[in-house]
């Protein structure tokens, strides 16, 4: 089974207007040597402007967050339909930054999972362990509780919409990678994890993508491991120089 590569932004909390017509323009003439599906997981503000300035391009546009409510009086939150109307095609959910500095639980995660695909946004499903709990040895415990709580009750048919990141939470912003076999024993477990629950095929379909430090100079050895099938990318997707050297991995 060949999965095809997905190389993700995730533009956290930067970037204007301005910032977005310029990154885009300036990424086009990058697209064309790239073998990967390009996304950019945009601030709620930015998304309707980097849509319309990446229309007729591979460059897929989505959210960063959303409420797993359609409406309702949730002060400072985004629905799905909300997103829907701004041409967010995805939404990362269950991101690190959301469930350890908002709090967000695998419950809530899980609602929004639903939610998202309920309203046919695709998913990308952010997992991973804390420093403590690697050096504990609680790496797979952790994901598989994760995977357990964000994905109850999803079916097999869902999974076709769903992607999951894995990103061990003391390597997101902190310059430290986690080397290509051990992202790969990872991404093993989660496949296998998807295995048991839903069948091969939906493993062998399902890309898991890492994140956590990813730059232009690591990116080729960890998509040369068997299980990663591309990248969540925080800091190295803000300048167009680097993300075009990471959608460009194979020619590096
Ligand atoms: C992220 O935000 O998901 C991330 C992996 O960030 P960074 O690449 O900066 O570690």
């Amino acid at each position: 089974m060949t999965r095809t590569p997905i190389i993700a932004g995730n533009w956290k909390m930067y970037k204007t207007q301005d910032e977005v017509r310029d990154f885009i323009r300036d990424l086009i003439p990058h697209l064309k040597g790239s073998t990967a599906e390009v996304y950019i997981a945009a601030p709620f503000t930015l998304i309707e402007k980097a849509y319309k300035g990446a229309r007729d391009t591979k460059i897929v546009i989505g959210a960063q967050n959303m409420h797993d409510e359609l409406e309702g009086a949730f002060t400072g939150e985004i629905s799905a339909p909300m997103l829907k109307d701004v041409h967010a095609h995805f939404v990362l959910l269950g991101h690190s930054e959301r469930r350890n500095v908002f709090k967000e639980d695998d419950a809530f995660i899980n609602r929004k999972v639903k939610r998202a695909l309920s309203e046919s946004i695709q998913v990308i499903l952010c997992i991973g362990e804390l420093q403590n709990e690697r050096d504990e040895g609680r790496t797979e415990e952790v994901l598989q509780r994760q995977l357990d709580g964000s994905l109850k009750d999803i079916t097999e048919a869902d999974l076709k919409n769903i992607v999951i990141a894995y990103e061990p939470v003391w390597a997101i912003g902190t310059g430290l990678t986690a080397t290509p076999e051990i992202a790969e024993e990872a991404h093993k477990f989660c496949r296998s994890y998807v295995a048991e629950r839903w069948g091969t095929e939906s493993a062998d379909a399902m890309r898991i993508l890492y994140g956590g430090s990813v730059k232009p100079d690591n990116v080729a050895s960890l998509m040369s491991q068997p299980n990663i099938d591309g990248a969540l990318v925080g800091g190295a997707s803000l300048k167009v120089d680097s993300f075009a050297k990471l959608i460009n991995y194979e020619s590096s």
